[in-house]
């Protein structure tokens, strides 16, 4: 089994002989007698791609035998042609050797270790086992990014067992046997059995993203090459159209949200105000009573029926008191009371009304999915009415409370 992709990274088409061929769990698993495709491993994801006029969905290194997995069967025997989807290829060998300089630089500069890797679609992220601060990782982007420009060659070979033994390189484990190396110069020497670029400037740029605090370490996000630019263009069309939004310059979207969400405070405490006088207001114009009433209001939220029903009851115009408010497919309902246990009349309205929800015996509260034309029939063979007006001085209609 030739490993082609050690030697050539670059190769996109190949031919090779169909060694094996059987059915598997998804498909069918092919091995040939040497291979383009890079299977899963070193926190790079497999190649996939075309074989024989196939798909290839997957690649694995199984006790040192790569499988592919293709979505139909080859003649064992035959000779296929292999296509490697490239562009994603590509992507994966600058993401991986951006990793490999970032890792470099963070060991050399702050002795940590890689103790994680993951070349995600949309991220790669990397674990160091220490914390650093975001300027600091600044200031890696940068030299990465010079080492980058500068063009670099990267070499990724197996070295001879002597030069190997006086070498100094990062791995994961210790590794016995053939060792492959890749080197970055002046920026990394690694163990690695993952694709790579020539030079140092096919990665592009890197450009970190986020970073966490994790597992006493941290977890960095971060993108290479292609990936980075599209990620570039996600981002500014985000803020491209925040701006838009706010009529604000691009780079001055972060002041004009705080200062909308600013005013969306004054706002909320005004409607919290308003309502408040409205609830005064409300209950100003009903007269002392101890019957059990039944208040119906539009747009009051669960809050605000409460304050409405202990408003009501603190100055004594209910027995019972229930206050309701519209909303899609019923009423939202509050019903309380000073001296009475609400809680029986609670769970009855509930079975009638087809309610939701409970509560103390001096409150409950929750949702009655129904109409209001039987929603008023068993509200009034229940005893309760509309409230009664205040006749004094001032007094309103209270008409739009009528049952
Ligand atoms: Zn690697």
């Amino acid at each position: 089994m030739e490993k082609l992709y050690y030697d050539s990274p670059y190769m996109k088409e190949f031919e090779a002989k169909v060694v094996s061929c059987i059915k598997g769990k998804k498909g069918y698993e092919v091995v040939l007698d040497r291979t383009a495709f890079y299977p899963e491993g070193g926190g790079q994801p497999a190649d996939t791609g075309v074989l024989g006029g196939v798909r290839v969905t997957d690649v694995h290194e199984r006790d040192g035998v790569i499988v592919h997995s293709t979505e139909g069967p080859l003649p064992e025997g035959d000779t296929v042609t292999g296509t490697i989807d490239w562009e994603r290829r590509f992507a994966h060998m600058q993401q991986h050797s951006g990793e490999h300089l970032v890792s470099g630089l963070i060991h050399r500069h702050f002795g940590y270790d890689n103790v994680g890797f993951h070349m995600g679609e949309n991220e790669v992220t990397i674990d160091f086992n220490g914390l650093i601060e975001w300027d600091e990782l600044m200031r890696i982007e940068e030299e990465a990014n010079a080492i980058i420009w500068e063009n670099r060659e990267i070499r990724a070979y197996f070295p001879p067992a002597d030069e190997l033994a006086a070498m100094d390189y990062r791995s994961k484990k210790e590794l016995t046997g053939d060792v492959r190396i890749v080197r970055i110069p002046g920026g990394d020497t690694c163990a690695c059995c993952g694709t790579h670029v020539r030079l140092t400037g096919e990665i592009g740029l890197v450009k970190f993203i986020s970073m966490i605090h994790y597992k006493g370490g941290v977890r960095i996000a971060m993108l290479s090459g292609k990936k980075a630019v599209a990620d570039y263009e996600k981002r500014r069309g985000q803020v491209h159209r925040i701006s838009t939004e706010l009529s604000a310059k691009p780079d001055e979207v972060a002041e004009a949200v705080e200062k909308l969400k600013q005013e969306n405070g004054e706002l909320s405490a005004r409607i919290s105000a308003l309502y408040q006088e409205l609830i005064a207001e409300r209950t100003e114009r009903m007269a002392v009573s101890d019957k059990n009433i039944v208040l119906i209001e539009q747009e009051f939220d669960g809050l605000r029926l409460r304050q409405l029903a202990n408003r009501v009851l603190e100055e004594k115009k209910a027995k019972i008191i229930l206050a309701l408010s519209g909303i899609k497919g019923g009423f939202l309902y509050v019903i309380g009371s000073q001296s009475e246990d609400v809680r029986p009349l609670a769970k009855e309205l509930n079975g009638l009304l087809n309610g939701r929800g409970g509560g103390s015996m001096q409150m409950a509260q929750g949702t009655y999915y129904t109409e209001r034309k039987l929603l008023c029939a068993i509200l009034k063979e229940k005893g309760f009415s509309g409230p009664e007006p205040y006749t004094g001085t001032g007094a309103q209609s209270l008409s739009s409370y009528a049952l």
